[in-house]
């Protein structure tokens, strides 16, 4: 029988977030922790590779390591039809218009199936992320793994505002059978569940990650140098997955509305094939089509070797950074560059609304004339780039930091094995800025 991938993992320490957080900070993770020594954890996503949520989880389950909660990650397993399948799922959860038929449904319930026949060990609590394998749990109701005492999880990272109902009448009697779900704005969760144990909880970067490490100067611009990016021009970059909903050939549009104005701006667009996303080449060949040949417009991905280092070095050396998705169930990208101090032009759309305050951190666009707009305004404005991105780091520092990500998954399972009502927390992350 196959059991389902387990995730190796870098080893993590949070004494050493100490420095970016505070000891307070740290101090009331170790408290929330204390009932939880020993509690055995899993996570199961759909991907180990590219993506929010494979990153995520990169740092989540190491920290929960480092304060003694016993936790694993493991992936499922799919097949191309699975995932070409769950991607459909995951644009119609988004709003797209697409066929759900039986034939799709039961690709989908049989390859879940089979990865419940391969869910192993008992735990505490189970998180699933997502809709790929959000269905086990209704395999294994019944078995010793799928009931009391093992308290189940469905962590949603899309933005369901706008959800197509047929995808979702699907998927609502899989989530309705967990113990609790976690999402990442009120706004995300339709008014049709009926569960009651709902937490709000936006993701988070790692300040100490790869991706975030501080980096020198003159690395930086080697890095550039080698792609042929010209660290002296401007640089206007937008890091994503090739994906529609992230509106690629929306920013190569507005670039070229940019370059009309500001002749030697370039654009950077990085992106990494996530193993999970079978959509990213045929997106990846639009944009080929949309750059024509255009030696301004780098087109770069993990098959380039761009990887974490590369990807910190684009961000910290971007002048703008652009985020122009149609749909975001909350954009680490966003952070990532903020906490590198750049100002951040973003979609109007789901997560990218709480990291972006309006002309401080940058700002939210509806069009790509707009989005034009803004990036020819903070070209044009570098102190005031400069202000905007160190009030967005401190935004971040604040807001979207693995610590805070630590925090309420600790005091939800808390509240969990305790029995207690789940209390979101009362923090509101898309508050209203006192600095300008
Ligand atoms: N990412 C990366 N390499 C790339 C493109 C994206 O490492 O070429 C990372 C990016 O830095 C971010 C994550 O993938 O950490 C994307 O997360 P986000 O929440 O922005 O979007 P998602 O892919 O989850 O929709």
């Amino acid at each position: 029988m196959p059991v389902l991938e387990r995730v190796p993992l870098l080893e993590k320490d949070l004494k050493d977030y100490a420095a970016v957080v505070g000891d307070e900070v740290i101090e009331e993770i170790r408290t929330l922790a204390e009932p939880l020594q020993g509690a055995r954890v899993l996570h199961l996503n759909a991907t180990a590779y590219g993506g929010g949520v494979a990153e995520l989880l990169a740092t989540h389950v190491p920290l929960l390591r480092s304060v003694g909660v016993d936790a694993e990650w493991h992936v499922m397993q799919g097949s191309d039809e699975f995932f070409a399948i769950t991607k459909q799922v995951h644009n119609g959860l988004q709003g797209a218009d697409i066929a759900w038929t039986a034939a799709m449904q039961r690709v989908y319930l049989e390859r879940v199936l089979d990865n419940s026949l391969a869910f192993e060990d008992e735990w505490d609590f189970v998180v699933v992320h997502d809709p790929q394998p959000a269905a086990i749990l209704s395999f294994l109701h019944g078995s010793r793994l799928g009931v009391d005492p093992t308290k189940w999880i469905w962590r949603c990272h899309i933005d369901l505002t706008a959800a197509n109902e047929k995808v979702w009448n699907f998927f609502r009697p899989f989530i309705e059978q967990y113990d609790a779900s976690v999402w990442t704005m009120p706004e995300f969760v339709p008014n049709s569940l009926s569960t009651e144990n709902i937490m709000y909880a936006p993701p988070c970067i790692d300040p100490l990650s790869v991706k975030n490490l501080d980096l020198a100067l003159p690395f930086c611009e080697e890095i550039l140098r080698q792609y042929g990016i010209d660290p002296a021009r401007p640089i206007v970059c937008q890091v994503s997955r090739f994906d529609p909903w992230k509106d690629p050939i929306g920013v190569v549009d507005a670039y070229r509305m940019v370059r009309e104005k500001i002749p030697d701006a370039q654009l950077v667009l990085a992106g990494s094939m996530a193993t999970d996303d079978p959509e990213s080449f045929q997106v990846w060949e639009e944009i080929e089509q949309a750059r024509a040949g255009d030696h301004d417009i780098h087109l770069l991905s993990n098959l380039h070797q761009v990887g974490a280092v590369q990807i910190n070095a684009f961000q910290r050396m971007a002048s703008v950074m652009v985020q122009k998705s149609i749909r975001e169930g909350f954009g680490l990208t966003v952070s990532e560059a903020l906490w590198k101090g750049r100002p951040v032009v973003g979609g109007r759309a789901g997560g990218i609304t709480l990291q972006i305050r309006e002309g401080y951190d940058g700002f939210l666009v509806d069009s790509v004339e707009a989005c034009a707009e803004k990036i020819i305004h903070l070209l044009g404005d570098p102190d005031g780039s400069t202000a905007m991105g160190e009030q967005g780091r401190e935004h971040v520092r604040e807001n979207f930091l693995s610590t805070r990500e630590l925090r309420d998954w600790l005091s939800l399972f808390g509240q969990l094995k305790s029995g207690a009502a789940i209390a979101s927390p009362s923090k509101s992350y898309g508050f209203a800025p006192e600095k300008k």
